[in-house]
């Protein structure tokens, strides 16, 4: 049986209760930082949301890459891709560069502005409840099974059984299998992905060769076309976006402080 692991969910069955998103919090001891849960961001205080789209609810967290660039661009080794599946993050060897946040597709990792020694913080699929046989936290407290947690080959077979058994209902695709060389949470939607806010436009190749590369400014030597083009677009944007969020953070502060 496959060791890794990971997660299903399905949007048709999300009644946008925020259990997975208190659950999460709980688990990982962060505090509330928003009282309407569905108005909470990511941040480095909130590892999952659950975002309301007219009558859906759409959940964000880490999709624990199969080939992640987060993974691939930091220098000394701070994020590791885990037996599970899960991918780790070692706040000791960090040094702050805020390459991972800059490289992951999916717009992820977030940095603890706000601290004197910050971390970056992201969810890391349950890994100490998962090596001791325990569901992840969100998945536990999920009243509907919108949220399923398994072994990753079966959670496959369960996405492809829905798309097959109910055609009118479902959009049909497993959002979360190849974006990005695929990982370990998978999604199934009734409407396109887009509209619930998940990041479209990502190669379906993995994206760690390129990144790297493109951090470490070094031109492609193989042709990578269209793959280079999609993933210099996509450095750019987060560039801009992380830089907006540093600036917002430290006037937050100023003003704090003043
Ligand atoms: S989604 Fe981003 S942070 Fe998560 S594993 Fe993939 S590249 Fe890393
Ligand atoms: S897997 Fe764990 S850390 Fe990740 S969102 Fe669920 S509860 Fe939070
Ligand atoms: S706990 Fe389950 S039903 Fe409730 S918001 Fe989370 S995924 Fe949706």
């Amino acid at each position: 049986m496959s060791k890794e692991k990971g997660i299903l969910f399905d949007v048709t069955l999300c009644i946008g209760c925020g259990e997975c998103y208190k659950a999460c919090k709980e688990e990982n001891k962060l505090p509330q930082s928003n009282k309407d849960y569905l108005k909470d961001h990511l941040s480095d205080k909130t590892f999952t949301v659950v975002e309301q789209y007219g009558n859906n609810y759409a959940r964000k967290l880490c999709m624990h890459c199969n080939e992640p660039s987060c993974v691939s661009v930091c220098p000394v080794g701070a994020f590791t891709k885990s037996e599970t599946g899960a991918v780790l993050y070692d706040s000791n060897k960090c040094i702050g560069c805020r390459y991972c946040m800059q490289a992951c597709p999916h717009k992820i990792p977030r940095y603890e502005w706000e601290t004197t020694q910050p971390r970056i913080r992201k969810c890391v699929l349950c890994y100490d409840r998962v090596k001791a046989g325990k569901l992840t936290a969100c998945a536990e407290a999920c009243p509907t099974e919108a949220t399923l947690f398994g072994d990753m080959d079966k959670l496959i077979e369960i996405a492809k059984d829905r798309l097959k058994e109910n055609k009118d209902k479902y959009f049909q695709e497993i959002y979360g299998l190849k974006e990005a060389g695929g990982g370990h949470v998978l999604i199934l939607s009734n409407v396109p992905f887009e509209q619930l806010g998940y990041t479209s436009l990502i190669p379906q190749q993995p994206m760690p060769e390129f990144t790297k590369r493109a951090m470490e400014k070094i031109p492609p030597v193989v042709a990578v076309g269209g793959l280079f083009l999609t993933g210099m677009y996509w450095l750019t944007k987060r560039k801009n976006q992380i830089a907006k969020e540093e600036n917002e953070s430290l006037h937050r502060k100023y003003y704090h402080e003043n």
